[in-house]
C-alpha cells in the first residue's frame, strides 16, 4: 500500500509561510514515496473558522503548485464519527464532565499557584484544577440536564493506567531534539478536553480518529504539536488505532525568533502573493529548494 500524508489547516485564518512549508513537505514526501497526498480541513470550532479562510486555503495551495486528492475530509460533516469515539471512551469510563467557567479556573489555578504551585502543560496553560472527576453521579445528572456548559474530560490517570508506557516512531526531531522511539508522556497535559457541550468534539479526538480512518502512515506537521503526539497515542490506543509514524518538522519563525501567527499579514501567503513574491521565492524563503 502507498504510504499516505496529509495536510490538516483550520480554516480559523490565512495560511502563512509556515503552513507553506508544511505543506510542502508533506506533498514533496508524497512524491519521493509514491505516496497520496490528503487535505484535511480541521473546522470543528463554528466561532472560529469562516467559509472564506478555507477558500483561501483551496487558493493559496493551489498557487504553491500543491495537488490533492478529491473529496477533501472536513471535519464539521464528521462529528457523529468523533462522537461514536467518544462514546467509546466513556463506556471504558475514562471521561467525566466539569462545569466550571473559564474564569473560575483561573481562579483555582491561581488559588493553588499561591499555595505553593500548579503545573502546567506542555504548551504552558496550567492542568485541569478542579475535583470534577469527584462529583457524585446525580450531582453530574442534575448540571447536565439544568442546561450549563460543560466539557467532557479524559480521566488521564485511569487510562494511562489502562493503556501502559507507549511510544512512537520519530523520523523528525523534537524540539529538544527527541528522535527515532520517543516515549509518550501524556500525563503532562493532565485532564485534557475531549468534547464540549457546544462542540462535540475535540482537536486531540478528531485527529486521532481521522488519521487511522484515512489510512495516514505518516504525520508530518510541526515541532509545535511534538507533545500532543503523546496524547494522540493514548487515544489511539485506548480506541484501538493505529499508530502512524511522525515526522515533527522544524518550525518558520519570524526575524524576532517568534512563532509565526495567522493574524501577522506579513508573513500571509495571501499578502506576499499580492506583492507579486512568486511561489518559487516563497520555497527559498523557508528553505526548500
Ligand atoms: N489542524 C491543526 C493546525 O492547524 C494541525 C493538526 C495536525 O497536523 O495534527 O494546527
Amino acid at each position: 500500500m502507498p504510504p499516505v500524508f496529509r495536510f490538516a489547516p483550520s480554516p480559523n485564518g490565512y495560511l502563512h509561510l509556515g503552513h507553506a512549508y508544511s505543506a510542502l513537505l508533506n506533498f514533496q514526501r508524497a512524491q519521493e514515496t509514491g505516496g497520496r497526498f490528503l487535505l484535511r480541513i480541521e473546522d470543528i470550532d463554528p466561532t472560529r473558522c469562516r467559509p472564506d479562510y478555507e477558500q483561501a486555503i483551496y487558493e493559496d495551495l493551489a498557487w504553491l503548485g500543491i495537488v490533492w486528492e478529491q473529496p477533501v475530509r472536513r471535519q464539521s460533516q464528521h462529528i457523529a464519527e468523533y462522537g461514536a469515539a467518544l462514546e467509546r471512551l466513556q463506556g471504558m469510563g475514562l471521561v467525566y464532565p466539569s462545569f466550571e467557567s473559564r474564569a473560575e479556573i483561573a481562579r483555582l489555578v491561581a488559588r493553588r499557584e499561591a499555595d505553593g504551585g500548579w503545573p502546567r502543560d506542555p504548551d504552558g496553560a496550567p492542568l485541569y484544577p478542579g475535583a470534577a472527576k469527584a462529583m457524585s453521579a446525580t450531582r453530574r445528572a442534575e448540571l447536565m440536564s439544568s442546561g450549563v456548559p460543560y466539557a467532557l474530560r479524559l480521566d488521564m490517570a485511569a487510562a494511562v493506567a489502562r493503556a501502559g508506557r507507549l511510544s512512537w516512531d520519530e523520523a523528525g526531531s523534537g524540539p529538544e531534539g527527541e528522535t527515532g522511539a520517543v516515549e509518550a508522556s501524556p500525563a503532562a497535559w493532565g485532564d485534557v478536553i475531549l468534547a464540549r457541550k457546544e462542540t462535540p468534539t475535540s482537536y486531540h479526538l478528531s485527529v486521532v480518529v481521522d488519521d487511522a480512518l484515512q489510512g495516514v502512515s505518516e504525520v508530518v506537521r510541526g515541532q509545535d504539536l511534538f507533545h500532543a503526539t503523546g496524547v494522540h497515542r493514548l487515544l489511539q490506543a485506548l480506541l484501538g488505532l493505529p499508530a502512524p509514524a511522525y515526522r515533527h518538522h522544524r518550525l518558520i519563525r519570524d526575524e524576532h525568533g517568534h512563532k509565526l501567527s495567522k493574524s501577522t499579514r506579513a508573513t500571509g501567503l495571501r499578502t506576499l502573493r499580492a506583492e507579486g513574491v512568486s511561489p518559487a521565492e516563497i520555497r527559498h524563503r523557508i528553505g526548500l529548494v
